[in-house]
């Protein structure tokens, strides 16, 4: 057998016609290593949202599975294209839609998960010499239904149809030429890193790096796939390649810092103190399917207490009704909000063997007189709630303290 490679392709490396050439000569000339290689793509830059705005003007509560066919088109149209591109500079190719490749999910349209790849349609065409061009981000269903995985979600169907494959690994292409220590707009001295553990990426996925879908991140850390990240714009892009922890290598402390804007904070003060009562507000806002990220509750004065917690900006309007009608039933004093907050995480595996790194951070923020209004840690991450206008400052001083600015990252 030979060996393979599956390869995903962004938005803007399909963006228009001239690059979904350039893409097919690339793809021709790995082919000629005698590779076989499976490419998944996503919708041509700007595709799915169009898509979506088109959905809107109709109605804002459109049938989900009338969705799902509908977003699914954006992939189809780029992966067709792609196929003919290759065809037509001679790398014989078959196009492939979500069915086609086998990848069944569960019923969960607009953001379904993928139960298994049925392979042998796909094992078959590599067999004839074929590149498979494979549609991202969808599946079907049991029902034979078009479903979708969720925005971002090619990245998580290359990842699983590599696993299925047992590809040698999975190389997303994107815009940008690898993982950042930070966002380069705002700290100039970020750098690409070379290496990043599967752990790292996913908590940087989780804290909104674009970069990945986190499931995508999940799929390779579960079945080890090295998986790289770089850019098809630049020739020889040698990417960023995450994979697991090196123990032969010392780690950074911290490898990447990030700044969550999407964050909104809503408290509840003066609640009873007793069993029952943030399980009433939690379970009133699952039912609603508003995912909460931090929360903390203030030690009790005289029987009552004050909980805060945060949800995604855009969520902030229906989280605050669910409190607010939960409120009155159970009398809390008063509920604020409050959409000017950001979260600065650091991240690095090197932080389950290096003590203090949480009180360096909170120092840190501190000589620069910013407050620390919410803070939540996991064995590789420090994240702290502070005030939004103080965000790109926290990452850059952060960056320098940490030693980021100068140091080859992981490299
Ligand atoms: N086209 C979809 C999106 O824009 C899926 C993807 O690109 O991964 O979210
Ligand atoms: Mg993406």
């Amino acid at each position: 057998m030979n060996r393979l490679v599956v390869q995903k392709y962004g938005g803007t490396s399909v963006g228009n016609i001239e690059r979904i050439k350039k893409i097919a000569e690339r793809i021709a000339r790995l082919r000629k290593e005698k590779i076989d290689i499976v490419v998944v793509v996503s919708a041509m830059a700007g595709e799915t949202d169009k898509l979506l705005a088109m959905a809107n003007q109709i109605s804002a509560i459109g049938k989900d599975r009338d969705m799902d066919l509908l977003l699914s088109s954006g992939e189809r149209v780029s992966c067709a294209l792609l196929s003919m591109a290759l065809d037509s500079i001679g790398c014989p190719a078959i196009s492939m839609t979500g069915r086609q490749i086998g990848l069944l999910t569960d019923n969960s349209h607009t953001k379904a998960r993928i139960k298994e790849v049925d392979t042998n349609r796909a094992i078959k065409a590599l067999e004839d010499g074929q590149v498979i061009v494979v549609a991202g981000f969808q599946g079907i269903n049991e029902h034979g239904d078009v479903t979708t995985l969720g925005r971002g979600g090619s990245d998580t169907s290359a990842a699983a149809i590599a696993v299925a494959l047992k590809a040698e690994r999975c190389e997303i292409y994107t815009d940008v030429d690898g993982v950042y220590t930070a966002d380069p707009n705002v700290v100039p001295n970020a750098h690409k890193m070379n290496r990043v553990s599967y752990d790292e990426m996913l908590e940087m996925s989780s804290l909104g790096a674009k970069v990945l879908q986190f499931r995508c991140v999940e799929f390779c850390k579960n079945y080890d796939m090295p998986l790289i990240v770089k850019s098809s714009l630049v020739e020889d892009s040698k990417g960023t390649l995450i994979c697991k922890e090196d123990s032969s290598m010392e780690q950074p402390i911290v490898s990447g810092i990030m700044n969550d804007k999407n964050q909104a904070k809503i408290t509840i003060k003066g609640v009873p103190d007793q069993p029952g009562i943030a399980s009433k507000f939690f379970t009133g806002l699952a039912d609603e399917n508003l995912s909460v990220d931090m929360i903390i509750q203030n030690v009790s004065d005289e029987s009552q207490t004050d909980i805060s917690f945060t949800v995604a900006k855009a969520e902030i309007n229906k989280a605050t009704k669910v409190v607010q009608d939960l409120g009155k039933l159970i009398k809390a004093r008063d509920i604020t909000t409050d959409t000017n907050i950001c979260k600065i995480s650091i991240v690095g595996a090197g932080m389950r063997s290096h003590p203090g790194v949480a009180a360096k951070m909170f120092s840190t923020l501190s000589k620069e007189n910013i407050n620390i209004i919410m803070i939540s840690t996991s064995e590789i991450r420090v994240s702290c709630i502070i005030e939004e206008k103080y965000g790109e400052l926290a990452v850059r001083v952060l960056h320098k303290v940490f030693d980021m600015d100068k140091t080859l990252v992981n490299s």
